[in-house]
C-alpha cells in the first residue's frame, strides 16, 4: 500500500481545525503530522491546547492528542513535516495573506478555508464537482509570485447547496439567467461560540456580515473561465441573496427561485438531471466524494437540516420541493452540511482532487 501523504492543519485548535482532525481520522490517503496554531497554543500537547474547547462529538483521535502544537508562523520549522497544509486560522486579512503566502513560497500546497485570497484572480476557489478546470491557472500563479507551492481556496460555506444543483443544470446545457436566494444559515457557520443564545432562541437574525456579497460574487468566479493566467468571472448569472441566521446547529438551507435564458427544461427532466449528476470526484472515486452528489427528496416537507444534513457523510447536497415559480421559472430548496461540505470536508475533497491529479509532490 502506498505511504500516506503527510498533511498539516493551520488553526488546528479552532472550530474548523477540529473538524479537519475529525474528518481526517483514518483517512486512506492523508495522515496528519503537523498542527499549527497561535503562540498561545504553541508548545502544548494538542489535548492540552484544546482542553475545555474540543467541540466535536467524537473523542480526539489517539494519534493526535499527544502531538505538540507549533506556532504556525514559524514556517521554516515545518519543512519536511508535511507537503500540504489545510488553513483555517482566524486572523486579519493581511495576516492570512502573509501566512498562507509564506507556506506557498516555501513549496507547500495550501488548501485554504479563509476568504483572504478568494477573489484574487490567479487563486482558484474550488468546488471539485464544478471547476476542476480552474486548477490550470496554478502554473501562472507560481510563476507570477515566485512560489514553489501554490494556494487553492474553498468557497464560503453559504453557497454549496445551490451551486451544485445549478451547475448540474448548466452542465446539461441550460443557461441560468437569474437566481433569488433566501439562505437560512446554521449557527455553527459563525464559529464557536457563535451568536449569543439570547439573540437566537425564538428568533431569526436577518443579517450576517459579508455573507450576501460572498453568496453573490463567489459563484461568478466559480462559473468563470481561465484565460491568460487569470480566472475571469462569468458575470452573466445574476444572483440576489438574503442571508439569515436561524436557530439550527448545522445545515444551511437555500430557498431558490431560478430563471433560465433560452430553453427551459421540464420538471421531470430537472429531477432526472439532478439524480444522475456525476462529476470528477465521483468518477475518480475520491475517498470523500459523495455518491450520489445530489440527493433529490420526494417528500413535500424535505430537505430539513436535522434529517438531511448528514447525507453522503455530510458531503452530499439534498434538493427538494421543485415546483413552478409564479415570478421566475422554478423554485426549489437545497441543503448542505455547512461545517462538512461547506468547510473542512469541502477542502479535503479539493485536496483529494489535487492528489488524484498528481499535483502534490
Ligand atoms: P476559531 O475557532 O476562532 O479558530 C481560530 C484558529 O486560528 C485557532 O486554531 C487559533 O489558534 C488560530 N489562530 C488565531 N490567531 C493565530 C495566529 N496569529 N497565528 C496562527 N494561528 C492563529 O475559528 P474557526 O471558526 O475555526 O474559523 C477559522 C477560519 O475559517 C476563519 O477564517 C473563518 O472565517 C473560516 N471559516 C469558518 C467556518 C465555520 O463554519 N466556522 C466555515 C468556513 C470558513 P489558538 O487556539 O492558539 O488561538
Amino acid at each position: 500500500m502506498a505511504a500516506k501523504l503527510k498533511v498539516g492543519i493551520l488553526g488546528a485548535t479552532g472550530m474548523v481545525g477540529q473538524n479537519y482532525i475529525r474528518l481526517l481520522a483514518g483517512h486512506p490517503w492523508f495522515e496528519v503530522t503537523y498542527l499549527g496554531a497561535s503562540p498561545n497554543s504553541a508548545g502544548k500537547k494538542f489535548a492540552d491546547a484544546v482542553a475545555g474547547r474540543w467541540h466535536m462529538h467524537t473523542p480526539i483521535p489517539p494519534n493526535i492528542s499527544g502531538l505538540i502544537v507549533a506556532d504556525a508562523s514559524k514556517v521554516d520549522e515545518v519543512t519536511g513535516k508535511c507537503s500540504l497544509v489545510f488553513s483555517a486560522v482566524e486572523m486579519d486579512k493581511q495576516g492570512i495573506l502573509d501566512l498562507e503566502g509564506k507556506y506557498a513560497e516555501k513549496g507547500f500546497v495550501v488548501v485554504s478555508n479563509n476568504s483572504a485570497y478568494r477573489l484574487v484572480d490567479d487563486i482558484p476557489v474550488i468546488i471539485p464537482e464544478i471547476n476542476e478546470a480552474h486548477l490550470t491557472v496554478i502554473p501562472a500563479q507560481q510563476q507570477k509570485r515566485g512560489w514553489k507551492g501554490f494556494i487553492v481556496t474553498k468557497p464560503n460555506c453559504s453557497i454549496q447547496s445551490y451551486m451544485i444543483p445549478l451547475y448540474a443544470l448548466m452542465k446539461a446545457g441550460y443557461v441560468i439567467d437569474k437566481v433569488i436566494l433566501t439562505m437560512l444559515q446554521a449557527v455553527s457557520g459563525a464559529g464557536y461560540p457563535g451568536p449569543a443564545s439570547i439573540d437566537l432562541i425564538d428568533n431569526i437574525v436577518p443579517y450576517i456580515g459579508g455573507e450576501e456579497e460572498k453568496s453573490e460574487v463567489e459563484p461568478k468566479k466559480i462559473f468563470g473561465k481561465v484565460d491568460n493566467g487569470k480566472i475571469i468571472p462569468d458575470d452573466r448569472i445574476k444572483i440576489s441573496a438574503h442571508c439569515n441566521r436561524v436557530p439550527v446547529t448545522d445545515g444551511h438551507t437555500a430557498c431558490c427561485s431560478i430563471q433560465f435564458a433560452g430553453k427551459i427544461p421540464g420538471m421531470d427532466e430537472i429531477i432526472d438531471i439532478w439524480r444522475n449528476f456525476t462529476s470528477s470526484p465521483q468518477e475518480l472515486k475520491l475517498p470523500s466524494a459523495p455518491v450520489p452528489a445530489l440527493v433529490y427528496a420526494d417528500e413535500v416537507n424535505r430537505p430539513q437540516p436535522q434529517k438531511d444534513r448528514d447525507a453522503g457523510n455530510g458531503m452530499a447536497v439534498t434538493v427538494g420541493r421543485l415546483r413552478k415559480c409564479n415570478v421566475f421559472d422554478y423554485r426549489f430548496v437545497g441543503l448542505h452540511h455547512n461545517t462538512v461540505r461547506g468547510a473542512a470536508g469541502g477542502s479535503i475533497l479539493a485536496a483529494e482532487l489535487l492528489k488524484a491529479k498528481g499535483m502534490i509532490k
